[in-house]
């Protein structure tokens, strides 16, 4: 076997015991040459770039789970860990002789470089529009390491024209690799499933959940873990994957090959990722109590009665759990707070799809981003009520929302979905649905009683604040793009207002009724698939006025996320050593 793997393994497990890594000063190299200028300033440099992620602990409480289930998250870490190696090979295939490199190099800009490597997951800063901050490596690779060395895109196109159909599906199959074949069988490629490629780590991996399986005595969560183990030795996941979504555990993990974001050729090839989380048991009660109130946010929709869907099914699957561990293509810049899975397209059919929502990762993103925006954009009466609890249950009624409102419509007599009709912008408009009427539903909630009515003071000044974090981001992705739609409709109705100075406030006359016009406005161009008037709304609205880029522009200073640190899984780590 290549002893490669595990020679990656045994400096990242370094690595997270602290010896080598992390923000503190080195003391001075003993025979010291004095650094030179351009050292130094490249040192701050990186050591600048790094501190736009401030590093943060994850907490999540593990004291109600009995012993034997602790021992199990303790194993599900260990195996978890194995994806940071794996994630690191698949990303580019000079990464784990980069890191190597990176750890002998004692000095304060090897210890910097070293930092910015491993927040990364590369040698690029994902920030920066993957900007190389080492010097020798080159620019990303859009194929990352699934594709043959010296292949070209078009050189792969052209091959997979000469496939039958099953080979072409298996080709670009979620867990293969193509390689070359052995010198002199022709100019082809060779198809390698993951259970192949990666078989070292695989194999390992398998073994801890299998020991995992053997400790847990929550039975839908061994089943997980067992067929789990199976899919890494046989590279068929379906049967995993369903058992996934039907796990009812205090503990949630995720593992495996999972997105396909680090592919930009195709989006084919999965990259391996793990969370590892429990259950949060206060949130999992707050959503059966939302889930039980659907059918009356629906019927009350700000909408005319025909667009509303008078029998809704039941609440698609959401979890709230609390991270314990993150690694792999999980955990590099800027930090997942929820994700939706399967992506096996036949699953989400039979079974649908699962959310989990990490709610210690928002708490803490709520703490090093949110708070401190708001104590530039909104007065300091206002920041006050600038609170978690609001900022999070939007967060999971933004998810809710998803569901309801229209999704079969019927346009000129023709049954069709919101999704086709509205085309490339539909993923803009559906986010500024879901966030807008998410305040409509928890608006309404208030009313009936079902929620505090605290709520009705934090959640519009939470929500507004938390704007200028999405817009932060950027606008090229859906949901930064239906934040600055909303911001702008919500000023120009007169229910957000901004002071010269560049405070804003809610205006509470006029709140509740700008959120019942905008929801309205939205959710009638999506039940009469009106492409153009959504079109114009984003066109017009979706944009960043320079009176917001003067606001943004203050905000430079303030984190951009979390670099999280796993102190429990840790010591779950040294506990089994
Ligand atoms: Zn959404």
């Amino acid at each position: 076997m290549d002893s490669r793997p595990f020679s990656t393994l045994l400096v990242l497990s370094m690595l997270w015991l602290g010896i080598a890594c992390g923000p503190a000063p080195a003391p001075a190299p003993k025979k010291s040459t004095a650094p030179s200028e351009a050292s130094v300033s490249e040192t701050t440099r990186l050591q600048a770039m790094a501190a736009r992620f401030t590093p943060v602990d994850m907490v999540a409480d593990l004291s109600t789970l009995p012993a034997q289930e602790r021992q199990v998250v303790a194993k599900l870490v260990e195996a978890a860990r194995l994806t940071d190696a794996l994630f690191l090979r698949q990303a580019w295939a000079g990464n784990e002789s980069m890191l190597m490199q990176l750890v002998q190099d004692e000095s304060p800009l090897g210890k910097a470089r070293l930092h910015y490597f491993l927040i990364n997951k590369g040698p690029w800063s994902r920030l920066d529009h993957n900007e190389p901050f080492i010097p020798g490596a080159p620019e990303k690779p859009a194929a990352a390491n699934f594709y043959p060395a010296g292949a070209t895109k078009e050189e792969v196109e052209a091959w997979l024209r000469t496939l039958t159909e099953p080979e072409r599906q298996s080709a670009m199959g979620f867990f293969t690799t193509l390689r070359r074949p052995p010198a002199g069988k022709g100019n082809t490629f060779q198809v390698v499933p993951y259970s192949l490629e990666y078989q070292g780590e695989l194999a390992r991996m398998a073994e801890l959940l299998r020991e995992a399986a053997g400790l847990t005595a929550q039975p839908t969560l061994k089943a997980f873990l067992a067929s789990r183990a199976d899919a890494l030795l046989t590279n068929d996941y379906y049967a995993s994957d369903v058992a996934w979504m039907e796990l009812d555990s205090s503990i949630e993990p995720t593992i495996g090959p999972y997105e396909v974001y680090e592919d930009e050729w195709f989006n084919a090839k999965a990259a391996f990722e793990a969370f590892v989380a429990v259950r949060d048991d206060a949130e999992t009660a707050k959503l059966a109590k939302l889930g039980a109130s659907l059918q009356g946010i629906e019927n009350n929709l700000p909408i005319e009665a025909r667009y509303r869907n008078p029998k809704l099914g039941g609440l698609a699957p959401i979890r709230v759990v609390n991270e314990v561990f993150a690694a792999g293509d999980g955990n590099h810049g800027v930090q997942t707070t929820a994700y939706n899975l399967p992506n096996d397209e036949r699953i989400v059919k039979e079974k649908g799809a699962k959310r989990v929502m990490m709610r210690n990762v928002q708490q803490a993103k709520f703490e090093v981003a949110l708070l401190p925006i708001s104590k530039v954009v909104l007065s300091p009466a206002d920041q006050r009520d600038v609170s978690f609890d609001a900022f999070f249950t939007h967060t999971v009624m933004h998810e809710v929302m998803h569901g309801l409102g229209p999704q079969q419509i019927s346009v000129g007599g023709r049954a069709t979905t919101v999704r086709q009709e509205l085309k490339e912008i539909y993923g803009t408009i559906e986010e500024a649905k879901a966030d807008v009427s998410g305040l409509f539903a928890l608006q309404f909630l208030v009313d009936k009683g079902v929620l505090d009515v605290s709520l009705a003071k934090t959640m519009y000044k939470t929500f507004l604040a938390s704007a200028f974090r999405s817009i932060r981001f950027g606008l090229n992705e859906a949901h930064g793009r239906a934040v600055a739609i909303q911001l702008n409709y919500l000023l120009d109705y007169g229910a957000f207002t901004m002071s010269p100075d560049g405070v804003f406030a809610v205006n509470p006359a006029k709140i509740k009724e700008g959120v019942n016009a905008l929801t309205r406005d939205i959710m009638t161009y999506q039940a009469q698939g009106n492409y153009e008037r959504a079109k114009a709304m984003a066109a017009r609205l979706g944009v960043v006025r320079p009176e917001i880029q003067k606001v943004l522009e203050r905000l430079k200073d303030v984190p951009v996320d979390i670099e999280p640190r796993f102190k429990i899984a840790g010591e779950l780590s040294a506990a089994v050593k």
